[in-house]
């Protein structure tokens, strides 16, 4: 039995293309953050475990029908693992609901429909990895081709537990990679179904395993000395530990997609109604757990007071409410510690002398007392050097500063130690393109925010990590390349 017939059965490792307890058996319970409730119990995987699943990978990479076969076969697979996602959207959005906390109508909008899609754009990719010949000097051919990297250890967060996993798994196994992954502790209920999902697709045994535990059981991969590589998606303090971990063991290669403090920039002569409805979503979508929030509204002062009214009008007509009724627009954070944190830097906002306009407390009542429902809430008045402009907040939290003068400007939006995305609201497109290039970020969305698409590259410059997800970028991420020199003979 899969655990993608019956997600909610106690969970097992996957592990060589089997469902195992782990050893020593060690569980620990999965709870729905909006409520409470447990929903499962998962294995915590131990040295061991991950061990047993970095043999596997190990195994399958240098043995069995992985490395033989058809690249387009590898493409086909993972064409049929998106059309699964697919015809299971339903059932996987409200999962990822009742185990994250957002509104079931986001999971079924903005986690479901990319995870399908990048494993169909990569099934694309999996027989198109062309080598080139080099016109080196001498009497040689020379050509290089693109190899696996080899066995990858894919470590992520718990905001989009299923997205994330499939920006990883879908380039890594185009390349023919294997896979050992670890979701998070407190989101592994769609990593599992995933599993189940690949060996539906016809994955062979050991391509992917998933081993779900805490930040110890991603510690054991970060320093297996099998795992040649590490793809990240977490925070930078966790980054750091898996940088020395690397140089400790056997330099394996990383990508890290990391946190932000994204500014969404606005002037006065853009479209206000559109801009309006993108700072909203920007930065409250998914509670504000997200690494490209727009957390950080610069408003020109022309434009300040206008803007800020109709913004705030729209905030508080949000719905927070239960995550599964399909009417809410602002679910649940994930845990009493992201609850403690945002509400702390609310309370740094409000200690600092930022102006609140809208929100600033915890929700109470029926609804809200067994979970982590906090208001959409505005500070405005804030400037550059106070926390709240300069730490990421992950929760549903908006500074609005004000700027005149676009060298003032640059110079407060590139002033946070992240460089994840960025957006710029204008009808100029001079000055569009003049910022654009300013502005040090991944990402540059001119008239929008949230851009997102399989084949573009998305990742972050400083301290937002390096590497790319998505596109022809990703490829690079997950493959090594191999020169191979032929001497010709006397010519
Ligand atoms: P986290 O770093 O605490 O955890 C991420 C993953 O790392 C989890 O699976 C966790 O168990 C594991 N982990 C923790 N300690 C570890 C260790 N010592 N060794 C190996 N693995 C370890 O981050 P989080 O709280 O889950 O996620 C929030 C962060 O993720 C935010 O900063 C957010 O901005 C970032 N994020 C970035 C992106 C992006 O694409 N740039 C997307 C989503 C989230």
């Amino acid at each position: 039995m899969t655990a993608s017939t019956n997600p909610l059965q106690p969970g097992q490792l996957w592990i060589g293309g089997r469902w195992e307890e782990g050893r020593p058996s060690n569980r620990y319970d999965v709870v729905n953050p909006a409520t409470g409730e447990k929903l499962t119990d998962v294995v915590h995987g131990s040295a061991q475990d991950v061990d047993r699943a970095v043999a596997a990978a190990r195994a399958a990479l240098e043995s069995g029908p992985w490395p033989k076969m058809d690249a387009s076969e590898r493409g086909r697979i993972l064409r049929r693992a998106g059309d699964l996602i697919q015809s299971r959207k339903d059932e996987l959005a409200r999962l990822e609901s009742a185990n994250n906390g957002k509104t079931v109508k986001e999971a079924g909008r903005g986690d479901l429909p990319p995870s399908w899609d990048v494993f169909h754009y990569y099934s694309g990719w999996a027989n198109k990895l062309h080598g080139e010949v080099i016109p080196v000097d001498g009497h040689y051919l020379n050509f290089a081709v693109r190899e696996p990297v080899g066995v990858v250890g894919a470590i992520v967060a718990w905001n989009y537990p299923l997205l994330l996993a499939s920006w990883k798994l879908a380039p890594a196994l185009a390349t023919g990679n294997t896979v050992v992954l670890k979701p998070s502790e407190q989101t592994p209920l769609t990593a599992l179904a995933l599993a189940g999902i690949l060996a539906e697709a016809g994955l062979p045994p050991g391509v992917v395993n998933v081993v779900t535990g805490f930040g110890d059981t991603g510690g054991h991969i970060a320093a297996h000395p099998g795992v040649d590589k590490v793809a990240f998606t977490g925070s930078v303090d966790t980054a750091r530990k898996l940088l020395h971990a690397s140089a400790d063991s056997n330099l394996k290669r990383l990508s890290l997609e990391l946190g932000g403090k994204s500014p969404n920039i606005v002037f006065p002569d853009c479209d206000i109604n559109a801009a309006v409805r993108a700072a909203l979503w920007g930065v409250f979508a998914n509670k504000g757990e997200v690494c490209s929030a727009g957390s950080r509204l610069f408003l020109h002062k022309a434009i300040h007071s206008e803007f800020l009214e109709r913004l705030s009008d729209a905030t508080r007509a949000l719905r927070v409410g239960d995550p599964l009724d399909p009417a809410s627009d602002v679910g649940s954070l994930i845990s009493q510690r992201q609850l403690e944190r945002v509400l702390g830097y609310i309370e740094s906002g409000k200690s600092e002398q930022a102006r609140l306009v809208c929100g600033g407390g915890r929700l109470s009542g029926p609804t809200f007392d067994r979970g982590y429902f906090v208001e959409p809430t505005i500070f405005d008045g804030v400037r550059s050097e106070m926390t709240i402009a300069r730490e990421e907040i992950f929760g549903p939290v908006l500074s609005v500063l004000t700027f005149e003068d676009e060298d003032e400007l640059i110079r407060m939006a590139n002033g946070t130690v992240y460089g994840l995305v960025s957006a710029i609201w204008t009808a100029d497109v001079t000055r569009a393109l003049r910022l654009a290039r300013r502005i040090r970020a991944g990402s540059v969305w001119i008239n929008d925010y949230n851009c997102f698409d399989s084949a573009s590259p998305f990742g972050g410059v400083k301290q937002s990590g390096f590497g790319r997800e998505m596109g022809v970028h990703a490829l690079e991420q997950y493959t090594a390349v191999k020169s191979v020199w032929i001497n010709l003979g006397p010519r």
